[in-house]
């Protein structure tokens, strides 16, 4: 018999099948499934249309059987078969030009890359059998074919018999190599996990004689073994029942089965949407951040199906990273099982759905914070800090609907406060939202800065991740108000006279503020007298765009940039430390330059720098002690 050849572009996608290096080669039932399940279709819908009649919807079923002597796994369907000539066209020639050109673009891309992601089809059989033979019987023919490939050589074609229409693909099983075990492939077993994985939502039944222990009929203590023929999946999945058909039972137990959380998620969203984009979608929001969430190992992603079936595990355009906590899946008839020339097509299509999504989420959370704010706690608790990365990341082009989803501990309580809450408490006078930052919120409260903000009644929110004040920076105002860190910016908090006042002693001062500033080296910028200190002598403050903390946060980060803060060192005008470096000046120069050391080390500690020279300031404070 002549062997044929298959076409170049098949021959290729078929080298990429058989020399797979894939680890997830199971999916190969996935794809022969659907192909039996589409094939039923087909006929189903045909008889539909011609009216034919007389088939009957619960006779359709896709059939599984192996054999482990002749290392056969087979896989039949009454669906509609094949001619002599589709077996030679489908078969022989599968133009996944789509695939073909992703692989040339990207030569160097693992073929992981395109076996995981699309839909591989038929040839997918080849990544765990050295032979395939496909018999096949089409429907209303009384003809039926075999074709049978051992893969690169070519394929051939010959009459069988069948009795009945519809296809049985035969995979003859690889054997064992050195690096690869294939027998799980022939396991009763392991094809019941990959039918469940993978193909649990397909519409008809998919079947196997599997071996059951039964009491014997007539007697009460003895066992049978029988072989019944059981349905491997459940065919509805519960994201394609109406929410009013679906229990809380089975939205958790489905949640904790298919994702592996121990806990229940803070909230569930179930949805069917038309318009755009046709989908529904099941999504879980945990309540606890998996181990790895704030990792680089962490992989965010939904499950992806296609009319029912899995095709992708983790789809990451699904979801935005903000919302990457999100589990779940979206099913869409709208994307195909393949890879094709509409490839860029299906990529809007997924663009519109995650869009879509991306509100839902948003307003899920939103109503979770309204209806149950202490779970939104134990939530933001957990994933605020993503939250706060999204209003920061793309140069804020997200934050407008993230900027109600996150809070801060505030000084009002020392709870967790919405913007809208702060900005609901402000007082009268106030203009500005007021925050700090700090390792804790203990270390903030110690912080001299705010002992004045909070003893004027104003409300402080207490910045400890180092997003934090990053984020604030982006949305740069909020209600209208901007925000103000009390450690760094002018806060227009003193009365006219106070100001005078101060200005007047910063203005006598200069010579000696200036010396000072001298004494240091020019670590800090300037040094001044300022109002906003209330029992504390000294504090250390910025100036311009980067505060200290965003100094401490960015060299912190593995790059060899290094930046630098701009420092003030600041003197409480009404402390007696004021008048008394302002005395020393006159009479004593040489002690102010040691005095400035020592309140500049003072400052840094307080604001929880190292101090730089930590012999010099023990010296100083020492001989301070014994004059
Ligand atoms: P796809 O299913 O994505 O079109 P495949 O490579 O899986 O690509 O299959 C190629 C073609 O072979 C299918 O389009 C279909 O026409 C035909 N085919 C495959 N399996 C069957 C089957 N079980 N019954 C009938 N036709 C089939």
């Amino acid at each position: 018999m002549r062997i044929k050849q298959f076409k170049a572009e098949s021959k290729k996608l078929l080298d990429m099948m058989i020399n797979s290096i894939y680890t997830h080669k199971e999916i190969f039932l996935r794809e022969l499934i659907s192909n039996a399940s589409d094939a039923i279709d087909k006929l189903y819908y045909q008889s539909l249309s011609n009216n034919a009649g007389g088939l009957n919807r619960s006779e359709f079923k896709i059939r599984i059987e192996t054999d482990k002597d002749s290392r056969i796994l087979k896989i039949s369907d009454n669906g509609c078969g094949m001619t002599r000539d589709e077996l030679e066209n489908n078969l022989g020639t599968i133009a996944k030009s789509g695939s073909l050109e992703f692989k040339n673009e990207n030569e160097k891309a693992e073929d992981i890359d395109i076996i995981g992601q699309f839909g591989v089809g038929f040839y997918s059989a080849f990544m765990v059998s050295d032979k395939v033979v496909v018999e096949s019987r089409a429907f209303g023919s009384d003809e039926a074919f075999r074709w049978i490939s051992r893969g690169a050589e070519g394929y051939t074609i010959e009459p069988c018999e069948k009795d009945t229409n519809g296809t049985v693909v035969m995979l003859h099983i690889k054997e064992k190599t050195e690096d690869e075990n294939y027998d799980e492939f022939l396991d009763e077993y392991e094809i019941k996990r990959i039918v469940r994985k993978y193909s649990d939502y397909i519409r008809y039944p998919i079947v196997m004689d599997c071996e059951t222990r039964r009491l014997k009929e007539g007697t009460e203590d003895e066992y049978e073994t029988i072989v019944e023929e059981k349905a491997l999946n459940s065919m509805v999945p519960i994201w394609k029942k109406n929410k009013s058909e679906v229990t809380q039972e089975e939205y958790l137990s489905f949640y904790k089965d298919k994702f592996f959380d121990y806990e229940e998620p803070a909230r569930i969203i179930h949805s069917k949407t038309e318009g755009n984009a046709t989908y529904s979608a099941l999504i879980y929001i945990p309540k606890r951040a998996p181990y790895d969430y704030y990792t680089r190992e962490f992989e965010k992603g939904l499950q992806l199906y296609s009319s029912g079936v899995l095709i992708m595990e983790k789809c990451p355009d699904l979801i935005p990273d903000y919302f990457s906590f999100a589990k779940g899946l979206v099913d869409s008839e709208d994307l195909s099982l393949n890879i094709s020339r509409e490839m860029l097509q299906h990529d809007r299509q997924l663009k519109i759905i995650a869009k879509s999504l991306e509100k839902k989420i948003g307003a899920e959370l939103k109503k979770l914070m309204t209806e149950d704010r202490e779970k939104y706690e134990e939530f933001f608790r957990a994933f605020g800090l993503q939250l706060k990365f999204g209003v920061y990341d793309k140069f804020g082009l997200n934050k407008d609907s993230l900027k109600d989803l996150i809070m801060f501990v505030s000084s009002h309580e020392n709870k967790l406060a919405t913007l809208a809450e702060y900005v609901g408490r402000m007082k009268d006078d106030q203009k500005t939202i007021y925050y700090a930052c700090g390792e804790t919120v203990d270390k903030i409260e110690l912080l001299p800065q705010s002992e004045l903000v909070r003893d004027k009644g104003y409300e402080i929110l207490y910045l400890t991740d180092n997003v934090d004040e990053f984020a604030l920076k982006m949305l740069d105002e909020y209600d209208g108000k901007k925000f103000a860190n009390i450690c760094a910016d002018e806060l227009d908090i003193d009365s006219d006279d106070d100001k005078e006042r101060l200005k007047e002693k910063n203005e006598s001062g200069k010579d000696m503020l200036g010396y000072m500033q001298k004494s240091l080296d020019d670590k800090v910028k300037a040094v001044r007298f300022t109002n906003k200190l209330k029992k504390h002598p000294v504090c250390l403050t910025s100036e311009g765009n980067l505060s200290l903390e965003m100094e401490k946060v960015i060299n912190s980060m593995p790059t060899d940039e290094k930046v630098r803060a701009q420092l003030i060192l600041e003197i409480n005008a009404n402390h007696p430390i004021a008048d008394k470096l302002l005395n020393l000046y006159e009479s004593d120069k040489e002690t102010v330059s040691e005095y400035s050391k020592i309140l500049f080390a003072q400052a840094r500690l307080i604001e929880g720098m190292p101090v730089e020279n930590p012999t010099e300031l023990c010296s100083l404070v020492c001989k301070l002690m014994t004059k």
